[in-house]
């Protein structure tokens, strides 16, 4: 793997290995002075540099797709799908050396990072049958002689603009797809998860992949900038915070491209008199803290709705009592540290903020240093009780281990409280009662909804999204509707007429 050979040749020279950007089938030379550092949360080390690309490698990554384009487009269907088959078999066979590169970069633990990987792969799987998906429609007979059909073809250079709190699931949501249905791609990962980033596109190379078919920028504002006002970019899936996703949404569209953006959340989930208490106080603490709540579908708000808080609230913190923090390579740990060290500067703000408000902060993290790393960024659990809808607390999202319990006296107070948040994303019910459950599916103007689960990602094969200000998109990412966003559809109408009957001349509008 170049990612070791990398490694290997930088510490043997007693440097820093230097990520690059992969760009026309491979890694490209970049300089010292255009990189920035990349941390080990756990232990608050530099362990790589990362490259800060700019308009030049945009233009360079983007000129690369755009070479590849024909021959892949053309590519029979049979031959692009196996190279899918040989890409999803090598990110199971070096799944856990993904899993190890998330929790390296980014905080999260080693099960938590296996389990992204594994669900990102499901995407990967729904890519390989291509050859289904691109299938179109076709009716015989519209009209006299008449027969139409559908075709579904790609867009040309599609880019991905992805977070840093999914390295391997979030992008695998957009480029298998992408790529699938025809198009090539420049994607552009957050800087600070680069070494699964790496990995990913390696095991393309391994998997047979024509060079330039996927590309790989690093960079901020100005590569992102670069991508949405580049003529040869044809579509931009972004997923990121909702200041972020609106620009990207803004600025694409301004640009004429297709673009759909994912964006921030503050998920809440309702706990019913009637629910199984211990399953919603697992549930509630599972989704508030995992992944140290930097998770887009992390429910960060439990409404108690009657006396449910007072029964929850007992279970929750015998829950929290428990919970282990350190490194996520760690057996045993529950939770790991923040991605950096500014954001848990921010995360504690936000708790200093909930106080100044008057929710009643019952479980303080702010002080937890790790005994054995104090110079990682970890932060301990959270929990506030009577957090109102006034508060900012409850408005935003703050993307921590911070959970807030907020009380209702009835149901329909809870449910009004989700459906009138300006965010939208997923959000749960934990009940018995199936009548209450039904009315939560119907009602709720959320569009991805867990009745008893915590956190309702759908499944691989299915569409991702949300709402309000969780999305600035048409329509939602993978499944059917990411096949419709990287596709031009067409609508063929094809007249054979019979030849021994000539039809007269008719200026009429065309019907039977
Ligand atoms: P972010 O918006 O800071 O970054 C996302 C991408 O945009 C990265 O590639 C980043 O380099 C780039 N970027 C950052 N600042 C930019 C700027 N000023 N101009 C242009 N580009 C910029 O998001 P993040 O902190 O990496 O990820 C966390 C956010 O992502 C949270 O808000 C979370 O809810 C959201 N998220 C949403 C989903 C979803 O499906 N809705 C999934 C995962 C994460």
């Amino acid at each position: 793997m170049t990612t070791e050979i990398l490694a290997e040749a930088a510490s043997t020279a007693g440097l820093l290995p230097t990520i690059s950007h992969w760009i026309g089938g491979g890694p490209v030379e970049v300089l010292p002075e255009q990189t920035g550092p990349v941390y080990n949360p756990a232990t608050g080390e530099v362990i790589a540099r990362v490259p800060r690309g700019g308009s030049a490698e945009v233009d360079a990554a983007v000129s690369a797709a755009r070479a590849a384009f024909p021959a892949w487009r053309d590519m029979p269907l049979i031959a692009r799908g196996q190279i899918f088959f040989a890409y999803r078999e090598l990110v199971w066979q070096h799944r856990e050396e993904l899993a190890a590169l998330i929790t390296r970069d980014h905080g999260k633990t080693l099960p938590d990072a296996l389990a992204e990987v594994m669900r990102g792969l499901e995407t990967v799987e729904y890519a390989c049958g291509l050859p289904v998906h691109l299938a179109g429609l076709n009716t015989p007979n519209v009209a006299t002689n008449v027969d139409a059909f559908t075709l579904r073809q790609p867009l040309g250079v599609a880019a991905g603009i992805t977070p840093f709190n999914f390295p391997v699931m979030v992008p695998m949501w957009i480029y298998p797809i992408a790529m699938a249905c025809g198009n090539t791609f420049v994607w552009k990962p957050s800087s600070h998860t680069p070494g699964a980033t790496q990995l990913q596109a390696e095991l393309w190379k391994e998997a047979g992949l024509p060079d330039g078919v996927f590309n790989v920028v690093y960079g901020g504002r100005e590569a992102v900038t670069a991508i949405l006002e580049h003529p040869g970019v044809d579509a931009v899936s972004f997923v990121g915070s909702t200041a972020v996703g609106r620009y990207v949404h803004e600025t694409a569209s301004r640009n004429g491209k297709r673009v759909g953006a994912y964006t921030g959340a503050k998920n809440a989930m309702i706990v019913l008199p009637d629910a199984d208490m211990e399953q919603a106080a697992d549930a509630a603490v599972a989704a508030g803290y995992g992944s140290a709540g930097e998770r887009c579908m992390a429910q960060t708000l439990v409404i108690g709705v009657g006396d449910a808080s007072d029964r929850l609230l007992p279970l929750i913190l015998e829950r929290i009592e428990g919970l282990k923090v350190g490194p996520g390579s760690d057996p045993g740990v529950d939770m790991g540290p923040l991605y950096s060290a500014e954001h848990r500067a921010t995360v504690t703000e936000w708790i200093d903020r909930g106080v100044a408000e008057g929710a009643e902060l019952l479980v303080d993290g702010r002080a937890y240093r790790n005994p054995e790393h104090p110079d990682g960024f970890y932060l301990g659990v959270s929990l506030f009780d009577r957090v109102t809808p006034g508060m900012a607390i409850y408005q935003e999202e703050i993307f921590g281990p911070v959970l807030g319990l907020v009380r209702t006296a009835s149901y329909d107070e809870a449910l009004a409280l989700i459906n009138g948040h300006k965010y939208g994303n997923g959000t749960a019910i934990f009940t018995t009662d199936g009548g209450a459950a039904r009315k939560f599916q119907m009602e709720v103007d959320v569009p991805m909804i867990g009745i008893n689960v915590p956190i309702p990602v759908p499944a691989g094969y299915l569409s991702f999204g949300g709402t309000r200000q969780s999305a600035f998109a048409d329509l939602q990412l993978r499944g059917e509707d990411g096949i419709r966003f990287f596709t031009q559809q067409k609508e063929v109408t094809v007249r054979w007429p019979d030849p021994t009957r000539r039809a007269a001349l008719s200026l009429v509008f065309p019907g039977n």
